[in-house]
């Protein structure tokens, strides 16, 4: 575990200057916990990523039942993220004290286990410029180019289910570019692009002055004027919402953000959120306050996650929560196929009823999130539906991207079952050998284009 980084500083208005979050000896809370629990905890962590700051800590989870909280289950460490078997062998390396090389070899082969590279990543998506492969960058689907900044690539406390952990444990080479030289000659080589992403780990964790040095050559560039939107993926806004109030650097963030919308690009904070439990901090309000001041666009997104949201009164009430502080509700995912998949993996037609469900609950300005949307292969899928057709029972679904944009939105159907998670389980309906895309999507995989 890493302490926060904690940094008062002069921004801020009056009213909040003088909070502090309380802040409880980590020691104190931990031994809160019951020791086996700590045991279990300590095994786990030797192969997953464990961290969480003093924010976090002391303000979202609660204490008095912390493993009925959402957010202490978000985060901490559970036996259940492992199988029996990796548990056992990891457990027993443990109890008998052995020396720390040989629990770290155990840890590597686990982790390989855990399918560390879900969706090509690493292999399909990386672009390249006159033959030249460019890390740091992600370009899948036509629009949107998704930028690593290296300083960029770290979180203010982990997501126990983040598909990004191998990098977190050092086990992959973070895809990560240390300025955006290469960035800008990929954007003007490539018109069609109009969005770029920037995302880790979270960003939000970089000082300012380092994300200016990225995003303002973006905004006075000759030749990137068809970049019409700057997007900055991160979970700061419940996690340190210091850095939108309090941080030294606060100030200048916001300045950041007023410079790009008003050079006439659209800036779209896209906010990581769980749970409507994170968003009751006043300080998390005051961010939110703050960043739509600047122009900038809040839309918000989430895994459905079991022990954690996998109810739909959770998600009509965040987006609710969200459509009052003038954030739109943009995506809903399906937990991926990585790393602690099997805690916190929900089958699909549940997740499907619990978007249905709360989708019915709100009101349509809340009824912009999309999904449960599976980032795979081949594009983000969503499940639509179950239907009945030819007296088969039928999941139905579509592209909402495609790494062919002629897959998009075309509607194509999988055999239903009800314990499939992912879409790697899912077969073609009626009986047919392969899906529309099937071929097409083999070939590009052949070429790793
Ligand atoms: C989701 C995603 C995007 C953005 O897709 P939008 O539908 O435009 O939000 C871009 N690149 C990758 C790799 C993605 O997974
Ligand atoms: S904040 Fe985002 S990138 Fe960081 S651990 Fe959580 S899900 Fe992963």
């Amino acid at each position: 575990m890493t302490s926060s980084r904690v940094r008062p500083g002069p921004a801020g208005p009056a009213r909040f200057k003088a909070y502090r979050f309380s802040q409880a000896s980590r020691l104190e809370l931990l031994a809160k916990l019951p020791a086996e629990l700590r045991f279990e905890m300590e095994v786990v962590s030797h192969i997953l990523p464990f961290r969480i700051n003093d924010f976090v800590l002391n303000e979202l989870i609660d204490w008095a039942d912390p493993s009925a909280d959402p957010l202490f289950r978000l985060l901490f460490p559970h036996r259940d993220m492992l199988s029996p078997e990796h548990y056992d062998a990891m457990s027993g390396l443990v109890r008998l004290g052995a020396p720390p090389a040989e629990i770290q070899a155990l840890a590597r082969k686990i982790r390989d286990d855990l399918n560390p590279h879900p969706a090509g990543q690493q292999t399909l998506n990386v672009p390249s410029l006159d033959g030249d492969a460019l890390p740091g960058m992600q370009h899948k689907y036509a629009d949107t180019v998704l930028f690593f900044p290296s300083a960029g690539q770290t979180c203010h406390s982990y997501c126990a289910f983040c598909f990004r952990w191998p990098q977190f444990v050092g086990a992959e080479d973070r895809f990560s570019a240390s300025d955006s030289t290469a960035l800008r000659a990929y954007l003007r080589a490539h018109p069609e692009v109009s969005d770029v992403l920037v995302t880790g780990g979270d960003p939000m964790v970089m000082r300012t002055h380092r994300l200016a040095g990225y995003l303002d050559p973006l905004l006075s560039d000759p030749g990137l004027e068809h970049v019409r939107t700057i997007r900055i993926g991160t979970k700061a806004l419940t996690f340190w919402p210091h850095r939108f109030v309090l941080d030294d650097d606060a100030d200048e963030l916001l300045a950041l953000f007023r410079r790009i919308v008003d050079g006439g690009r659209h800036l779209a904070v896209m906010a990581h959120l769980d749970h409507w439990r994170e968003m009751e901090n006043p300080l998390f309000t005051e961010a939110v306050r703050r960043i739509r001041e600047t122009g900038a666009v809040i839309r918000s997104q989430a895994p459905v996650l079991a022990h954690v949201n996998d109810d739909p009164r959770v998600w009509s009430r965040m987006w609710k929560r969200q459509v009052a502080l003038g954030i739109v509700p943009y995506y809903m995912f399906v937990e991926r196929d990585t790393g602690a998949r099997n805690h916190f993996e929900v089958p699909l037609v549940r997740t499907w009823r619990i978007y249905a469900d709360a989708v019915s609950a709100v009101s349509g300005l809340a009824r912009t999130a999309r999904g449960p949307s599976m980032s795979c292969g081949p594009g983000k899928v969503e499940i639509q539906g179950v239907a009945e057709a030819h007296g088969e029972r039928v999941f139905v679904l579509r592209f909402i991207q495609a790494r062919n944009p002629r897959w998009t939105q075309q509607p194509f159907f999988a055999a239903y079952d009800p314990d499939a998670t992912w879409f790697d389980a899912l077969r073609p309906a009626f009986g047919e050998r392969e899906f529309f895309f099937s071929r097409e999507y083999a070939a590009m995989t052949k070429t790793g284009g």
